[in-house]
């Protein structure tokens, strides 16, 4: 049993407050336990100059992400205050931006940049997990919204897409770490999957130690149950 009550392979409760902000094309609340994302879509026309220069055709996905700065205990000082980007902001915004261009068939788009924010409004563990999980929530609700008005004539997404963080604590596999038990971590895992069952990226870290193939085993079977629950929840926060 762990320390909130839950099973090794229990995901804490989650839920998807739809349309948050009104002027993005789509938009969720995801919360997550106490992890709480704001994930929103914007499109806009064009598509950044290496596609031009390169003539690759279709449009663009790209995501940003930060965390606000009463999102931690501690209040954290604002990138545009530092006068640059964090280091661990820019990885997160990369993985999100692969994440979600797995979903979406770019050549259907046209030549528009769907730009995916997430900000993160309370941090307790598995932010970018989160921003993924609910970024795909967003990028459907966003699509839908444009084929609603007639401005999009086919869907282009073609797969789901979750991620969710798994670790070793103490020796065991435990799935979706909050804060308390992430610190804790020798192990730490962060794993996005479609919603037909296969990896877009594993972003794995022996934090503390090494470890071994067997304990990076058990990890994943906890994931693949994982996943599915997501998925489910997604469907559940897009039904109409
Ligand atoms: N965290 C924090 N301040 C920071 C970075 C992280 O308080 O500047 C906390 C926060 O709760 C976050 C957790 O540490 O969710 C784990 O951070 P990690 O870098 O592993 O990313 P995450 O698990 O959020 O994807």
């Amino acid at each position: 049993m762990r320390f909130d009550g839950r099973a090794p392979g229990e995901l804490r409760p989650i839920n998807f407050k739809n349309d948050i902000a009104p002027n993005a094309t789509g938009s969720t609340l995801i919360q997550w336990g106490d992890t709480q994302v704001i994930c929103s879509v914007c499109i806009e026309d064009g598509v950044p100059r290496w596609m031009r220069e390169q003539s690759v055709g279709g449009g663009w996905l790209t995501a940003e992400y930060s965390m606000l700065p009463y999102s931690t205990l501690n209040r954290k000082t604002r990138d545009i205050a530092r006068g640059k980007i964090d280091g661990r902001s820019q990885e997160i915004q990369r993985l999100i931006g692969r994440a979600l261009r797995a979903a979406v068939d770019l050549k259907k788009v046209g030549e528009k940049t769907i730009w995916i924010d997430c900000d993160v409004l309370q941090a307790d563990g598995g932010t970018r997990t989160a921003a993924i999980t609910g970024g795909f929530v967003a990028l459907t609700l966003a699509f839908r919204n444009l084929m609603d008005s007639g401005k999009l004539l086919v869907n282009p997404i073609v797969e789901k897409i979750a991620a969710v963080s798994v670790g070793v604590v103490d020796g065991m596999a435990l799935l979706d770490l909050p804060y308390k038990e992430d610190v804790e971590a020798e192990v730490d895992l962060n794993v996005v999957m479609t919603g037909s069952g296969e990896f877009v990226e594993i972003q794995g870290t022996g934090e503390k130690n090494t470890f071994p193939h067997n304990q990076l085993n058990k990890m994943l079977e906890l994931v693949d149950p994982g996943i599915k629950k997501l998925i489910e929840a997604q469907e559940e926060a897009l039904k109409r």
